[in-house]
Formats: structure tokens, C-alpha cells, sequence
């Protein structure tokens, strides 16, 4: 698609804005729930297509499909229950009725990343849906065809015509238009930093016939640290500290890329986890039990190599040396050690299977560490100390922090997912507050100290 086919799009779902805003909440909910059915009845094949079109092994795409479906389910009855209680949040003393209730924004335009390739684009248009708003999808140009099949299992869902669009083509084109188009009223971004600070700017500035402020949900990048305490079970750290790094090649916004390790453990820890990631198996992802595919192009791969290549002169590389196939864009898990927290590879989202180590010469220094960076996504910890949990739940400063687990893998309703700082200014996926960015709070106030009445 082209600008001008963007244009088309919001013409067409301003047309049907209306209708569906003012459809009752039971109608949106319903139109979720089927969704999530079809996605459901599409399950294995849209996992295949993941594994096809994104490098995603087997397992990760399956996880990515089911937490589509959680999305559907999650916002649909979130819909229902902020439709039932918003009532009677506000207080109406005797002859005063309030009613508080919430309508849609408007036009949505979704612009969605490739490293998940259903759930997020899902999950932030079937949130739009549900508060009402109309959709513009623009999919990642890597991954038209995984959004192909969410527009199929919404069309088949029941969505009206205008109501959700989709509209895959260049970021700079169409995704573009979208954004300064003044007819449009909210911004679903998940992607890169430097594109949601251009988006952000966009968006600030009204358009000739604007008769909003847009709202602007970004979701962007993180540098996320993991830490493990000197008395922290190496059996469960390691193996944790390896997939949170290197699943998917690295390619989550939520993997680790830089583990912090106590100085009385450091060299315990990073022996085994240079062995443990040696043994992990990479390859095609179609074939079973493969955990680093390849990267997803080859913009990717020339961008991950340039770091790998320019490592040596910021720290010591412990491992990279793996043989790859030379059938796609694959990069052998890195890790590299650094003794310069401000180094680039310690201080950028590289978004590939590259991970920096860092020595903490105590527990305060590691947390000072892990903390050292403009992002705010997801942290860890493992340890066994419940003085040292305690104090990185109260003061890591990510989103998403998780105590003696792996770093990836949040579940819709359980972990709702998202940062702050600069990685981004959006209200946690798959969590309670998601929809009120979507929506209008109105207030309507009634003297019902009537003096009388006239006949209708
Ligand atoms: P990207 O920013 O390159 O692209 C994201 C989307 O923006 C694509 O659809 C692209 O076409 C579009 N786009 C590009 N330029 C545009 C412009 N000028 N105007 C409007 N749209 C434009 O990101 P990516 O490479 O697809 O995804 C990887 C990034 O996403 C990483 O930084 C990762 O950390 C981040 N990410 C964050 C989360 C989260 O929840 N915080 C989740 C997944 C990915």
C-alpha cells in the first residue's frame, strides 16, 4: 500500500467510526471472543507461517499465537467489566445523578514490529476495537503475511468493513501518513526507540482541521539487565541467564543483554554459562528442539556483526566462535565481557543473540549497574537473599522486573508488560489500566430537583 492508500483507509474508518463507537460493549466484547476462536482454529498453521516468515522455532510461535488469543479474551472482558463498574465510581448525592462513562477516541492507526509477529499487532488492535475505535493496521514490512491472517480471523470474527483495515506497506510511506494524518486520533506504536521519538514528534504537532491532541502509546527498546547474586543456585541461574539472552537470537525487547554478576561467583558463573550457551542448539527453526534460529534479514545480521566485529576493542569475547549454517542470516550467541559500563555494546539495544557481561563488586554496585541505563523494560535477579529480592523489586528500574525466573515470556493478565523511561510511554499490555488510554472518560451531570416536567 501507498500514502494515498492510507488516506482511503481513514476516510473509510472515519465513515465508520460512529456505529462503532456508539456499539454496545457486549457487541465489541463478542466480536474479541470470536476472534480469539478463530485464531484458536488457526493455531498450528499461523505458527508455521511465524516459522516461515520470522525464523521463529516452533515452540516460541506457538507461544506467540496463544498469546494472541489471551489478548482477545483479556481485552474483551476487560471491555465488559469497565463498561459494568464505571457507574458507580463517581458519587451521586441526592438529587445529582452522575454517570461516568468511557467512548472510544477514534481512528487507531497500529504500527506493529516483526519480533511478535501476531500478539502484538493483535493485542493492540483488538484493544483499539474493544474501546470503540476503528483500525488501521500497518503491519512490519518483514511480516505481511502473519497479519494477513489476524485480518482474516477478524473478518471472519464479524468485523464491520471500515471498522478494522489493513494496510501493510513501507514504514516511512504508510506508517507515516498515518501518523500525521489529522484525522486520526490514536497511535498504537510498538517498535524501535528512534522510530517512536519520530512518531512522538509527528504527532505533537497538530494538523491543518485537527481537532484533537493524538495520543501517542509507545512501546520501544530495552537494555535489560539481569543480575546473579553471589549466592544465587548456578543450576537454575545459568540455563535462566542463556535462554533469557539468546531465545529467539536475542530478538525480544524483553531478552537480557546484559548480566551483572557478583565478583565472588564470576568466574564459577561465567565458565558455565559460556558452556551451557555453547550447547545451545541453533539451526532452521523448523527443525524440533532448535532454539537460535537466524535473524530476521539481512539489515539485521550486518548490524549484529558489526557490534560482534567491533567488541574486541570494548571488552574480551568468551564465546562467538560456534560454526552457523550459511543458509540464512545466523550469528553464533556472543558473549562478551566489559569492564566499561558506558561501552557501546553495554549501553545499546543491539537486538541480536549478543551478550555483555559485567563484574559488580557488591550487591549495591550491581543493582547502581543494572540501573546505568536510559531504558526501563525488564530487569532480574536471582538469589536467595529475601533482603536483596526485596530491594530489586523496590528499586531495579524496569517495568517488568522477575526474581529467580527467566526475563522474557510475560503472560497477558498475569505479567502485563511495559516500560517506562525510554522504553516507552505506554500503559502495560495485557493489564488493567491498557484500555483507558484508548478511551474518552465523559461525565454527564444531571439536577434531577426537577421542577415539573414536560411531556416527551
Ligand atoms: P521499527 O521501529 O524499525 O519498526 C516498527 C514499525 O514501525 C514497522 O511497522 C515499521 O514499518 C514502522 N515504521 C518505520 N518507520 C516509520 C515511520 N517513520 N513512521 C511510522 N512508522 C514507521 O522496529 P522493528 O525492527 O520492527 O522492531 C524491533 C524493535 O521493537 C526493538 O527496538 C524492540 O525492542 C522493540 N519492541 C518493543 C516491544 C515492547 O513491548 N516494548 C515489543 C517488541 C519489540
Amino acid at each position: 500500500c501507498t500514502a494515498a492508500h492510507a488516506d482511503a483507509a481513514v476516510d473509510a474508518a472515519g465513515a465508520a467510526a460512529g456505529a462503532w463507537r456508539r456499539a454496545p460493549a457486549g457487541e465489541r466484547a463478542g466480536l474479541l471472543f470470536r476472534a480469539a476462536q478463530e485464531l484458536r482454529q488457526r493455531r498450528d498453521r499461523i505458527a508455521a507461517l511465524e516459522c516461515f516468515e520470522a525464523g521463529k522455532p516452533w515452540d516460541q510461535a506457538d507461544a506467540d499465537v496463544a498469546e494472541a488469543i489471551d489478548f482477545c479474551e483479556y481485552y474483551g472482558r476487560e471491555l465488559l467489566r469497565l463498561d459494568a463498574g464505571a457507574a458507580v465510581l463517581v458519587q451521586s448525592p441526592a438529587g445529582e445523578a452522575n454517570r461516568l462513562t468511557y467512548q472510544g477516541k477514534g481512528v487507531t492507526a497500529v504500527i506493529a514490529p516483526w519480533n511478535f509477529p501476531l500478539a502484538i499487532p493483535c493485542g493492540m488492535t483488538v484493544a483499539a476495537l474493544a474501546a470503540g475505535n476503528p483500525v488501521i493496521l500497518k503491519p512490519a514490512e518483514q511480516t505481511p503475511a502473519v497479519a494477513w491472517e489476524l485480518a482474516r480471523a477478524l473478518v471472519a470474527a464479524g468485523a464491520p468493513p471500515g471498522v478494522f483495515q489493513l494496510l501493510p506497506g513501507l514504514g516511512e510511506d504508510v506508517g507515516a501518513r498515518l501518523v500525521a494524518h489529522p484525522d486520526v486520533a490514536v497511535i498504537a506504536f510498538t517498535g524501535s526507540r528512534a522510530v517512536g521519538l519520530e512518531i512522538n514528534r509527528v504527532a505533537a504537532t497538530p494538523q491543518p482541521g485537527q481537532r484533537h491532541l493524538k495520543k501517542v502509546v509507545c512501546e520501544l527498546g530495552g537494555k535489560n539487565a539481569l543480575i546473579i547474586d553471589d549466592d544465587a543456585d548456578p543450576d537454575q541461574a545459568v540455563p535462566a541467564a542463556a535462554y533469557s539472552a539468546f531465545g529467539y537470537a536475542g530478538q525480544k525487547c524483553s531478552a537480557a543483554s546484559r548480566l551483572i554478576v557478583l565478583d565472588r561467583v564470576y568466574d564459577a558463573i561465567v565458565d558455565r554459562l559460556v558452556a551451557c550457551s555453547r550447547e545451545m542448539l541453533l539451526g532452521h527453526p523448523a527443525t524440533a528442539g532448535v532454539q537460535v534460529g537466524p535473524v530476521i534479514d539481512a539489515e539485521a545480521h550486518d548490524r549484529v556483526r558489526r557490534y560482534v566485529a567491533d567488541a574486541p576493542r570494548q571488552g574480551t569475547i568468551l564465546l562467538g566462535d560456534q560454526a552457523v549454517p550459511d543458509t540464512g542470516w545466523f550469528v553464533a550467541p556472543t558473549i562478551v565481557a566489559v569492564d566499561d559500563p558506558a561501552a557501546p555494546v553495554a549501553t545499546e539495544e543491539i537486538f541480536g543473540p549478543v551478550l555483555t557481561v559485567l563484574r559488580a563488586r557488591d550487591f549495591d554496585h550491581a543493582l547502581e549497574l543494572a540501573n546505568g541505563t536510559d531504558y526501563a523494560l525488564t530487569a532480574g535477579l536471582f538469589s536467595r537473599s529475601p533482603a536483596h529480592l526485596r530491594q530489586a523489586a523496590a528499586e531495579l528500574r524496569a517495568g517488568n522486573v522477575y526474581l529467580n525466573r527467566h526475563i522474557t515470556g510475560a503472560v497477558v493478565g498475569r505479567q502485563p508488560f511495559g516500560g517506562y523511561g525510554m522504553s516507552g510511554i505506554g500503559s502495560k499490555a495485557g493489564g488493567p489500566d491498557y484500555l483507558h488510554q484508548l478511551l474518552d472518560p465523559r461525565v454527564s451531570t444531571e439536577n434531577t430537583l426537577r421542577q415539573g416536567f414536560a411531556p416527551d
